[in-house]
């Protein structure tokens, strides 16, 4: 992900001798929200932000390191804010691995790897102290969000307990770590108050949320919690807000999360990262919940909930995948009917246990088999959004343009999913809840009409 744009909260304001920080936040979700960490950290420190990297006095990039194109994303980030600025402090993912940003980039100031907050803050103090202000040092009590501001990411856990063969997470960022269920809630009652109306929650592994606490309990309201996923996201739905799982794999326990869709408490959608439909390939993947039987289960939750969405991502070219393994993958893509597939081919990540585990894939097998499971896809993923065409669906707006408002459905996750354009009568406002007619479907898109407020 490139930096994203800052929120107008984020903006420096006429703070005009407060040390000013330039940050980029590179990669997924969760490295955002510790981006955000961060700078809720700074902003209650006083730190003003800018927009350029010019006129601050210091430069943090949040770097990703999952495949080596991020890492090459990483390091050109770096090079761009020490030709522009000079004074550079790196973190995330890639700050695992010092000895590469120092080899590529040996004036960067300091160096700190995925999560390590208070070393990352007293890096910035070396380099640019802190003054105090009683009027900067006010934050939102939500903290300082990086995306708009009726959505939030809300990540329930660090680290991976799991050690799928082609991912270096675990490596990166350790064990799993659950956060206790009422600082979970809190913080999203926080974000509800402050006008969130959509929360995405995020984790490594959503579904084993609380392994490692044994499920521990802890007061929110007037009563105790478990740290269960069951019971976090029951709790989640009483909030008032949409509320959206990412990054769930598909264990027995899930099934009964999905009454709770059905009952409209958390929204009708799954984020499963399958990865693949072969059993010898998710094998050698080494990955969790590959002995289930995925496409029974999936059949089961849709009797459950009708309208559920099940968005995944799938790698194509895996070490060792023959022509008979990825006709596995196509037979189960053909029979599963999921909804939205984002779909990679495999990329050798440097550390990664599957580089050893078989022989790579040609790179040409790779992109055409890639191309065959995108052709079958787009048509699966185009006549699922065709049985839109004439319902009325509730639809977040996310942005509004020249009189048009494009917003998602119900089924549609920011930034990964498609959107639907909506022309209405009345002007709409960003992060308002309509009702809208579908009335139109493409490849990935829906189109429509606001029918109610
Ligand atoms: S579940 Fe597998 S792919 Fe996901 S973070 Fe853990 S080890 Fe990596």
């Amino acid at each position: 992900m490139n930096a994203p744009a800052l929120h107008p909260d984020t903006e420096r304001r006429g703070a005009e001798d407060a040390p000013a920080v330039s940050f980029v936040s590179l990669g997924c979700p969760k490295a955002l929200v510790d981006s955000e960490r961060i700078i809720t950290r700074l902003r209650a420190e006083g730190y003003a932000l800018t927009r350029t990297h010019a006129g601050a006095d210091v430069v943090v990039v949040n770097t990703c390191g999952f495949l080596d194109s991020a890492k090459a994303e990483s390091l050109a980030a770096i090079g761009d804010a020490l030709k522009e600025n000079g004074r550079v402090i790196v973190t995330g993912c890639l700050g695992a691995e010092p000895e590469t940003i120092r080899a590529a980039h040996p004036s960067v100031l300091a160096v700190t790897g995925p999560q390590q907050y208070e070393q990352v803050v007293a890096a910035i103090h070396d380099v640019a102290p802190p003054k105090h202000d009683p009027f900067l040092d006010l934050v939102p009590a939500q903290g300082i969000k990086l995306t708009p501001r009726h959505y939030a990411y809300l990540k329930i856990s660090e680290g991976c307990n799991n050690r799928c063969t082609f991912c270096i997470i675990p490596k990166l960022r350790g064990d799993l770590v659950s956060r206790p269920a009422a600082d979970v809630l809190r913080e999203a009652e926080r974000l509800v108050a402050a006008g969130v109306k959509e929360l995405l929650v995020i984790s490594q592994d959503t579904s084993a949320y609380g392994v490692d606490i044994k499920y521990a309990e802890s007061r929110w309201r007037d009563r105790d919690v478990r740290a269960k996923f069951y019971d976090l996201a029951a709790a989640l739905g009483e909030l008032g807000a949409w509320v959206r799982l990412h990054y769930v794999y598909p264990y027995p326990h899930v099934d009964e999360v999905v009454p709770l869709m059905a009952e409209g408490k958390v929204l009708p959608y799954l984020d499963i990262p399958f990865q693949h439909g072969s059993p010898t390939v998710l094998k050698r993947m080494r990955r969790p919940a590959a002995q289930e039987k995925t496409l029974a289960r999936i059949a089961r939750w849709r009797e459950l909930c009708p309208d559920l969405t099940i968005r995944s991502t799938f790698i194509v070219g895996f070490p060792g995948e023959t022509e008979e393994e990825f006709g596995e993958l196509l037979a189960f893509l053909e029979e599963a009917q999921l909804d939205r597939v984002g779909c990679f081919q495999y990329e050798a990540v440097r550390g990664a246990a599957a580089n050893e585990i078989a022989e790579a894939v040609p790179e040409e097998i790779k992109s055409e088999r890639y191309a065959r499971f995108m052709e079958l896809q787009q048509r699966i993923s185009a006549k699922k959004l065709r049985r839109k065409v004439g319902r009325r669906e509730k639809v977040i707006i996310d942005r509004v343009e020249n009189g048009q408002a494009i917003g998602r459905t119900r089924g549609d996750a920011p930034e990964i999913d498609g959107a639907v354009h909506l022309s209405s009568r009345r002007p709409v406002k960003v992060g308002e809840i309509v009702t809208a007619l579908i009335d139109r479907a493409d490849a990935y898109d829906l189109h429509g009409q606001v029918v109610g407020f």
